[in-house]
């Protein structure tokens, strides 16, 4: 009909037209990099992308409490709670598979020498004890002042000392403003996404719980949040169309900042070939897989779906700020039941970050290696654990998992100091993972939906319409 194959061609125009984004933004910004542009023309020069992501991150504390609430009091109770045991079982299974991929990873290959000649590093970085971090999680979970959740990220005991660090990798100075680069990375309050996304999250399922209950009662909170829902996604369908200027001069602009790569050969260099493989093994081996085995259907179709929302999260590093396209392409492109995203994806972009576990638990064994630290069984172990809690402590940022990996060096008694040898490609290994976890987060909503496909047909479709009627 006339309006599939309108909509045939918008799916096919955001798509296009983003790729094209990428690679102009890769050719622009390699073109101006012999320019040596000051940080202030290369601010200027990436405003657009700023833009965009502000603009996302504009949506993302409506859009996650609405959704979230809408979408747990659209279901009773009972399909609620099947449905989020089974969202919490493929979190944990996918994000223990991840670290174990880069444990293996790193162990086989072998990325640090034992030796940390090529490194050297001024000022250190005091230590907080494991404890302290976890304790920090679950006070994030219960914030005691709901508005201030709302303006304030995650706090940041443990995260503000790391901020004068700068780097040399063979003598050479790598990161030359260093610690202006790393305090933009550090989730102070209003810096990048200010919100305690943890905390809200907790609220907003205990309150979508509530209010599904109250019947007739709860009614006009239901409608609201409903209506609050829908307002932000006809937002985001604007932001969408604007989405590929923004990304073009995010890539941009990045590449145009970014320090000499060339001093980053030997043990930094083959680190980062570790965590791309890692990455890959999960992200176009085992997520399509799990998706095939239990959903019988083409995971390579779901995930074309989803092109818009990789690249969101390549450009932004942040799958917090992509929350809005994410939602956009499972429910536009990949017809995804909104009872399903909704519940399932906020929640997914705080807590489920397969890309960050893995890139914890390997990032964590090679700093063992380069310090020449043999790890037994048992401390191997104790870093799964605690690289799968960092993850969920890791607030969709860009680079949230650096802070967090002082949770898992601390467990095992590595200086925490180290992290600053792999700030260098920080900000590059960051955008990947952030793919990989926007990548999971989607594949479980995929998975989720079929296997409560049962309870589903049996709840009242009210707010699970398809998006086809707008
Ligand atoms: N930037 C990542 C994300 O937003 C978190 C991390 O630093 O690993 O998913």
């Amino acid at each position: 009909t006339k309006e599939d194959v309108k909509g045939f061609f918008t799916r096919n125009a955001f798509v296009i037209l983003t790729v094209a984004a990428v690679i102009i933004g890769i050719i622009l910004g390699f073109a101006l990099r012999p320019y040596n542009m000051s940080y202030r023309e290369i601010k200027f020069f990436s405003f657009p992308g700023e833009l965009l992501m502000r603009m996302l991150q504009m949506l993302v504390l409506p859009l996650l409490v609405s959704s979230l609430i809408t979408g747990i009091a659209a279901l009773d109770s009972r399909a609620s709670g099947k449905m989020g045991i089974r969202a919490v079982v493929y979190y944990t299974t996918t994000t223990i598979i991840a670290v174990f991929i880069g444990i293996v990873m790193v162990l086989i290959i072998h990325p640090g020498k034992g030796s940390k000649d090529e490194f050297s590093k001024q000022q250190q970085i005091e230590q907080v004890s494991a404890a302290d971090a976890f304790l920090d999680l679950i006070r994030n979970m219960f914030p005691p002042n709901l508005v201030e959740a709302c303006t304030k990220q995650f706090k940041t005991q443990y995260a503000k000392r790391v901020v004068h660090v700068t780097m040399t990798i063979n003598d050479t100075l790598v990161a030359p403003n260093g610690s202006q680069q790393i305090e933009e990375m550090i989730p102070v309050p209003g810096s990048v996404n200010g919100i305690n996304a943890l905390g809200l999250v907790v609220f907003s399922i205990c309150f979508g719980l509530i209010i599904g209950n109250m019947r007739e009662q709860g009614q006009p909170l239901r409608d609201f949040f409903d209506c609050l829902n829908e307002a932000i996604m006809r937002l985001v369908a604007i932001i969408m169309w604007y989405a590929p200027i923004g990304i073009l001069f995010l890539i941009a602009g990045k590449i145009v900042e970014m320090d000499d790569i060339s001093a980053m050969g030997g043990q930094l260099g083959m680190y980062t070939v570790t965590v791309i493989c890692g990455l890959l093994i999960h992200a176009v081996f085992v997520l399509p897989t799990l998706y095939f085995v239990i959903t019988r259907k083409n995971p390579f179709v779901f995930i074309g779906g989803l092109l818009q929302a990789l690249i969101t999260a390549l450009g932004t590093s942040s799958s917090s700020a992509t929350l809005p396209i994410t939602f956009k392409c499972l429910e536009e492109n990949n017809k995804v039941d909104k009872r399903v995203t909704r519940f399932v994806l906020p929640v997914g972009a705080t807590i489920n970050m397969d890309g960050t576990a893995l890139y914890e638990a390997l990032a964590a064994i090679f700093i063992a290696q380069v310090n020449d630290y043999q790890l037994n069984f048992g401390q191997i172990l104790t870093i799964s654990i605690t690289a799968t809690a960092a993850s969920i402590g890791a607030a969709g940022i860009p680079q949230a998992g650096l802070v967090t990996m002082v949770i898992v060096l601390t467990s095992v008694g590595l200086p925490t100091d180290d992290i600053s040898l792999i700030i260098a490609v920080d900000w590059f290994l960051d955008r990947l993972r952030t793919t990989t976890n926007v990548l999971g987060d989607s594949i479980g909503a995929g998975i989720v939906e079929h296997l409560s496909r049962h309870e589903l047909q049996n709840t009242d479709p009210e707010v699970g319409n398809s998006v086809v009627e707008e």
